[in-house]
């Protein structure tokens, strides 16, 4: 995984490269618009909207036009038409200078299981606790035999098998299966939940992390 960082204040951009370095990732730093360009192929693109040689916005179109990678865009405190324009252009998310490091690879993290970008995810059909995943035909099965999902429960049970055993927070499962411009109550996410698990008839399967979200147990 090789993370493009695009930030032209050199000092933050290093604490950034070496940051994520220690979190495994491979980092590279590039202080232009045109140095950005030249630093593809890259897997991730995290992108400071103010830079010296280009709009941030226009440079985002740049890097979309040429590059698949996922992308968060880093703002101003304050440039809230700059994060909306943003969010419309497709942006996969934002944060808003200054940051805390932790938050950053939170996000980061949050938007590889939305797209879909880790490696393990590739998987078109994935077994996990005995639950048969297949991401061909959208359906689940146990046993052998297919269970009868709604398309929701069906991405809720997906999204949560991109990182099992991780526990997914119930705003990135909001993010995930009903999409990031969907703004309403977490609350629904448990009734679909309590549904997929009676479907499975595997009650304990989904864990409930109180106050956070949810998680895929993984057992032999
Ligand atoms: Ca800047």
């Amino acid at each position: 995984m090789r993370i493009l960082v695009i930030e032209d204040d050199v000092a933050i951009g290093a604490a950034l490269v070496k940051g994520l370095e220690r979190e495994g990732y491979s980092a590279v730093l590039a202080a232009t618009g045109a140095l950005a360009l030249n630093s593809l192929p890259v897997d991730f693109i995290l992108l400071d909207l103010g830079l010296p040689d280009r709009d941030g916005l226009e440079l985002f179109h740049q890097l979309r036009a040429v590059s698949k990678a996922p992308i968060i865009m880093v703002t101003a405190r304050g440039a809230e038409e700059e994060r909306i324009a943003g969010l419309d252009l497709g942006a996969d998310d934002y944060v808003v200078k200054p940051f805390g490091f932790r938050e950053l690879v939170a996000r980061i993290n949050a938007v590889l299981r939305r797209t879909g970008a880790r490696e393990n995810d590739t998987q078109l059909v994935q077994v996990v606790s005995g639950i048969e995943i297949d991401r061909r035909t959208h359906s689940i099965r146990t046993r052998g035999e297919e269970i009868s999902c709604t398309p929701k429960e069906y991405g809720i049970l997906e999204f949560l098998a991109r990182d099992p055993g991780a526990v997914i927070t119930r705003q990135e499962l909001l993010d995930g299966v009903w999409g990031p411009h969907w703004f309403g109550s977490t609350k629904m996410i448990d009734v679909h939940v309590a549904s997929l698990r009676r479907k499975l008839s595997m009650p304990d399967v989904i864990e409930t992390v109180r106050g956070i979200g949810f998680r895929l147990v993984v057992s032999e």
